[in-house]
């Protein structure tokens, strides 16, 4: 096919034992998904599900056992990380039932939702859209996915991250107000679902900033660690 200007290259992410890589269509977010991280920000209860989106291309790729990076983003003076488990989609759909979308979740990876705080609150504020404090460049780095068929279906585990070595984030996937399958049923009534997709299911209590020179590190029981400098 001619085209005016060349195709973007393709997002993948890379599949821990495999050479094969898994091409991602959509990344998609859950919004204060454990109960004590929607305390911090002001939040009470179970409140129903939201999302907002991140494009594709915001996706850094970080090899295992690397220590990627991500550059600091501009226009912003409180770069937050969130430490949350990535679900990715072998298959879709509308309006799913909690099990038709837990047969969807094909592998997990660790992945950082970084946030610029101050523009994403001020969004809030403003009652505008979030994506400057949420989609912005560089702004979901993401390690290799595990197969689910190889690390089983995660229930519970810990999920933490540390900057600088010393634990900032701790939480347990246990403690999703919305677990992963419910999560993703419920995404199905909003957006048709689709192979390729990835979902960020929430970050436990205990966000905050980083800067130039930090090292984060983010980990989940039975996927290993993400390791990600800021410069
Ligand atoms: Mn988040």
């Amino acid at each position: 096919m001619d085209t005016i200007i060349p195709f973007q290259p393709a997002v993948t992410l890379a599949v821990v034992g495999d050479r094969a890589q898994f091409p991602v269509r959509r990344i998609y977010c859950v919004g204060r998904n454990y109960a004590a991280h929607a305390r911090e920000m002001g939040f009470t209860g179970r409140e129903e599900p939201f999302f907002f989106c991140k494009p594709a291309d915001a996706l850094i790729n970080v090899a295992d056992a690397q220590t990627g990076t991500m550059p600091y983003p501009s226009r912003t003076a409180d770069l937050q990380y969130e430490v949350e488990l990535v679900v990715a989609l072998h298959r879709g759909g509308r309006d799913l039932t909690v099990a038709q979308a837990d047969e969807c979740v094909w592998g997990y990876a660790i992945g950082l939702d970084m946030t610029r705080r101050d523009l994403q609150g001020a969004a809030k504020k403003l009652g505008r859209p979030w994506e400057v404090g949420k989609g912005f460049d560089g702004s979901a780095p993401i390690g290799p996915l595990h197969p689910r068929e190889k690390v089983g279906t995660l229930r519970g585990g810990a999920i933490t991250l540390s900057v600088n070595g010393e634990r900032k984030q701790s939480g347990d996937l246990a403690d999703l107000i919305w677990n992963v399958a419910e999560s993703v049923a419920c995404l199905s009534g909003l957006f048709e679902l689709k192979a390729g997709d990835i979902l960020f299911t929430g970050t436990p209590q205990g966000v905050g900033p980083v800067v130039a020179g930090d090292t984060m590190v983010g980990a989940v029981d039975g996927l290993g660690e993400l390791r990600v400098r800021v410069v």
